[in-house]
């Protein structure tokens, strides 16, 4: 089951996302080390005593500029309350109680999803005191908090994570293949999935639950079970915020952490853009495999040299899924579509894929041998030891003398030893470093 939702929601200036970034604080720059992602600073997966999370900030989501102010703050609202399975409403104990509060608690109020309300600002004992005249706009106890201070955040992630749904069963057997298509609006999704429907192979046995993110379709193709998880065919039609690209990122994720492998679409009449990256790179930093599908390929004006520059330019802006096929596609004339499944099943198997521990000994030790590990004031790094604790994504633990030691150009290159004797296509790979103990 996919991770739950918070949303953020208030009007401008009380400090969401300030709230926002104290809250997912340290993660941030965690993630931020994956070459070549830009962090978009509204989304992000968060964490609370073992609780994972989604947490918007529904304030960074832009809207047309020609909008009045409320009616930004009621898309937002809206935004939340379609999404979130908890809203965090953020007002003011500088103020007090605005009118556009009071719009805002309406609305929430109406939506009867469960609501917790931080008065920010409380950053002194006197200030803690103003909030109980917040007790008026009709929701649970207020919280006090204070973003810049960091006071009373654990207090309200305690009232949060109160309200998470409790987790369901795993919805699907091991052996079915869970794909989605991920993407920017308009890159061809919907296009995608209806064409590889229509194939001819392709059966076509249930559309399973709708769940409230996506809707599920199981196929089979030459006995293997596929569930395609379609983002874009739930959409909301006119609501004002499902065209927005920041939105799409939402669903992106929501897709991502229910799927084995994750299918990026590119739109090649577009190229690529900043935000087709931010996609992918949550599919990658979820260890989901990754296949990247360039679509329109019929709209291009093509000669000898196209199909080679547009794979190095992906190469070169998607420096972090360098293991990821690329496919050119067509979901129009339908132009190589039947190659899609076929290679969803070998990255997956890829995916699942374990290497003996003894095929893995040999494979590190004739690596250092090879190019001996650094040392740091004549200390050497040793690897005593080497073993594949996970699958989905292939994740390898490395016991060493000293974890210090290791360097991240030392760590790359002993991956790229492990691609060199097995490839991993589609997959990234974790290496875990301990100390022997
Ligand atoms: P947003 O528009 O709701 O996202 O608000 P911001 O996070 O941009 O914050 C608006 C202003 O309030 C900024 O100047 C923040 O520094 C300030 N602010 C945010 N949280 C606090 C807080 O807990 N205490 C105080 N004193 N100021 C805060
Ligand atoms: P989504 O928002 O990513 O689901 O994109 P859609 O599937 O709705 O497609 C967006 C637009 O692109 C529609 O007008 C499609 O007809 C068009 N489109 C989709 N796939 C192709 C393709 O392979 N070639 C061309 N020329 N147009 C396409």
């Amino acid at each position: 089951m996919a991770n739950p939702v918070v949303a953020i929601v208030g009007r401008p200036n009380v400090g969401k996302s300030t709230l926002f970034n104290r809250i997912v604080g340290e993660r941030i720059s965690i993630v931020e080390d994956v070459p070549g992602v830009t962090r978009d600073r509204i989304y992000s997966m968060s964490e609370w005593l073992d609780h994972h999370f989604h947490l918007i900030d529904t304030g960074g989501i832009a809207f047309d500029d020609h909008d009045e102010l409320l009616d930004h703050i009621r898309y937002q609202a809206e935004l939340a309350i379609d999404e979130a399975d908890v809203i965090v409403f953020v007002v003011d104990a500088t103020t007090g109680i605005t009118s556009t509060d009071e719009e805002v608690a309406k609305m929430l109020y109406r939506s009867q999803k469960p609501v917790v309300l931080a008065v920010n600002k409380a950053d002194n004992p006197e200030r803690m005191g103003n909030i109980y005249e917040f007790y008026s706009l009709g929701f649970d106890e207020p919280i006090g908090v204070s973003s810049t201070h960091g006071l009373g955040i654990g207090d309200l992630l305690d009232a949060v994570i109160k309200h998470f749904p409790v987790k369901a069963d795993e919805e699907y057997n091991e052996e079915v293949i869970r794909v989605s298509l991920i993407g920017r609006p308009n890159v061809g999704k919907s296009s995608l999935v209806n064409a590889l429907l229509g194939e001819e192979r392709v059966i076509v046995s249930e559309i399973a639950g709708t769940t409230r993110d996506a809707i599920d379709t199981m196929l089979t193709q030459d006995d293997q079970e596929f569930v395609i998880i379609d983002t874009a065919g739930m959409r909301k039609r006119g609501k004002v915020y499902e065209s927005t690209e920041k939105y799409s990122v939402l669903r992106a994720l929501r897709a991502i952490e229910r799927s084995d492998v994750c299918l990026t679409i590119i739109n090649a009449e577009e190229g690529i853009i900043e935000q087709d990256k931010r996609i992918a790179g949550y599919a990658h930093e979820a260890g989901r495999a990754a296949i990247i599908v360039v679509n329109k390929w019929d709209a291009l004006e093509k000669d000898d040299k196209t199909f080679h520059q547009f794979t190095q330019k992906i190469r070169d802006e998607f420096l972090f899924l360098s293991y990821a096929p690329i496919l050119f596609v067509s979901a129009k004339t339908t132009q190589r579509i039947q190659q899609i499944l076929p290679k969803v099943q070998e990255v997956s198997d890829q995916h699942a894929m374990r290497i003996p521990t003894h095929v893995l000994n040999d494979l590190i030790q004739e690596a250092t041998t090879v190019t001996p590990p650094p040392s740091d004031k004549g200390r050497r790094l040793r690897i005593n030891y080497a073993t594949q604790v996970s699958v989905k994504p292939p994740t390898f633990v490395l016991f060493v003398n000293d974890t210090e030691l290791m360097h991240f150009s030392y760590q790359r290159y002993l991956e790229n030893r492990i691609r060199e004797a097995f490839p991993f296509e589609g997959t990234p790979i974790r290496i875990i470093v301990r100390n022997k103990s």
